[in-house]
């Protein structure tokens, strides 16, 4: 095809997620290929992937293991379904996972997207305690502007109110407890409080781990999570900790509840875990969660949850393919180095006059952008400072994705020093371009 019917056919058919289509009809960008952490367009340009493709990419694009593995694979099968019988790779796949997670996750349970996973750890959760016959457990507890997925349940569990609004009277109610400020000392009481009085009615906590990413990039403080766990414990609720973003390496460990010393009851894990390349998503729970759904067929504690392409060999072969250069290239001790090092890019981002508050953790970085650096003071909402920033990083050669006023600078782990230097030059001028944009 060529570009102009591409652009005629994606304007005329396509409907994207998450996007406002009047804003990609003026600004379309179709990707035809890419190679390392760059992507290149139909006409030829080039991008550095800063945001690696969605906070997915761990490798770069079209990595010779993953493209191997897969094509490996598929002189075997493509695909066969999970349900009533396992595959090759999805088995060697869950030792693997197993090996690399906190140690009490025992059982990994497959699907194909963030969200699932977290449809999964809520259900599971749910009927765990049905089967155990506290039948009041049914309730699930949240922090403010936590982000868990755009399903239904996982929106239910979710608290960022612009994206969930809309959609309040489908939701079913959950508690939200502030996220910290500070040292996270009033989030603590508020919990234990809620915990005191409910807890004969709540099944489960579910946080994202150490670090919010769709709420904005903020950071728990030390210490924190770890109370968590332990006030889960003392009241006999399960802990579901979403590594969904912050997994594979993404915060400089393998898992970000590595910060913290934390075994939760239930984890789930996606983005990372193919390097980007294929949709697989997985549930980890322990033995004591597995054993609560283990009994005789007529007894009715079955997990009655799956979808068709749960466990997808092409898929799982790619995950496979892409730990194993974690463990060949110690990727995870390159990822904390190179966190490191991009300390000092974002000290020198901190020096412009709309950059406010920087966060990061790892390879998560979040840029706020302000109008008024000594106040505080955000641009007006209509102005769309951030995007426009990023729009503006995109003719200059970079892709990366706002959260609000907040600019996301997220790079595959592969990414070298050199690019990062790159990247952080075009978000300088970016950001300093903002001036020119608005009043
Ligand atoms: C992206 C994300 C999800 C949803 O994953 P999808 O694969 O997009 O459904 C869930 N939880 C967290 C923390 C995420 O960042």
């Amino acid at each position: 095809m060529d570009t102009k019917r591409l652009y005629e056919i994606s304007q005329k058919h396509m409907w994207l997620p998450f996007t406002q289509m009047k804003d990609y009809e003026e600004a379309p960008l179709i990707i035809e290929s890419g190679e390392g952490i760059r992507l290149k367009d139909i006409h030829g340009n080039e991008y550095l992937d800063g945001y690696s493709s969605l906070w997915l990419n761990v490798h770069g694009h079209r990595r010779q293991e993953i493209d191997e593995a897969i094509k490996a694979q598929l002189e075997k099968i493509a695909h066969s379904t999970l349900l009533g019988a396992a595959n090759v790779p999805s088995i060697e796949l869950a030792e693997k996972l197993i090996e690399l997670s906190p140690e009490r996750l025992m059982r990994v349970f497959y699907s194909d997207s963030g969200a699932e996973s977290v449809e999964i750890a809520i259900k599971m959760a749910y009927q765990y305690w049905q089967n155990k016959g506290e039948t009041e457990k049914k309730k699930f507890v949240t922090l403010s502007n936590g982000y868990h997925g755009d399903t239904v349940g996982a929106i239910s569990v979710g608290s960022i109110d612009i994206y969930h609004r809309v959609y309040s009277a489908l939701m079913f109610d959950s508690y939200a407890v502030p996220f910290p400020s500070g040292d996270g000392k009033s989030s603590l009481t508020a919990m234990r409080t809620l915990f005191e009085e409910k807890h004969e009615q709540l099944a489960g906590l579910i946080v994202e781990s150490m670090i919010q990413g769709a709420g904005g990039m903020h950071i728990m403080p030390p210490g924190y999570l770890k109370e968590l766990e332990r006030l889960c414990q003392e009241f006999h609720i399960l802990l579901i900790v979403d590594e969904v973003a912050t997994g594979f390496g993404r915060t400089g460990k393998m898992f970000a509840v590595e910060h913290e010393g934390v075994s939760p009851d239930i984890m789930t894990v996606a983005k990372g875990i193919t390097g980007g390349y294929l949709p697989i998503a997985a549930t980890l729970t322990t033995e004591e969660i597995y054993e609560a759904f283990y009994a005789d067929f007529t007894e009715m504690k079955t997990f009655f949850h799956g979808h068709s392409y749960t466990g997808n060999q092409l898929g799982c072969a790619a995950a496979l393919a892409n730990l194993a250069i974690f463990e060949k290239e110690g990727l995870v001790e390159q990822a904390a180095r190179k966190a490191e090092y991009i300390q000092t890019i974002l000290a020198e981002l901190k020096e412009l006059p709309h950059v406010g508050e920087i966060r990061q953790l790892g390879l998560m970085c979040g840029i706020d952008i302000v109008k008024d650096k000594e106040t505080n003071e955000p641009f007006p909402f209509e102005e769309r400072a951030a995007y426009r920033a990023t729009l503006r990083m995109r003719e200059l050669g970079m892709l990366t994705r706002p959260l609000g006023d907040v600019i996301v600078f997220m790079p595959p782990l592969a990414a070298t020093y050199e690019e990062l230097t790159k990247m952080g030059q075009i978000m300088k001028q970016a950001i300093k371009d903002i001036q020119l944009v608005t009043k």
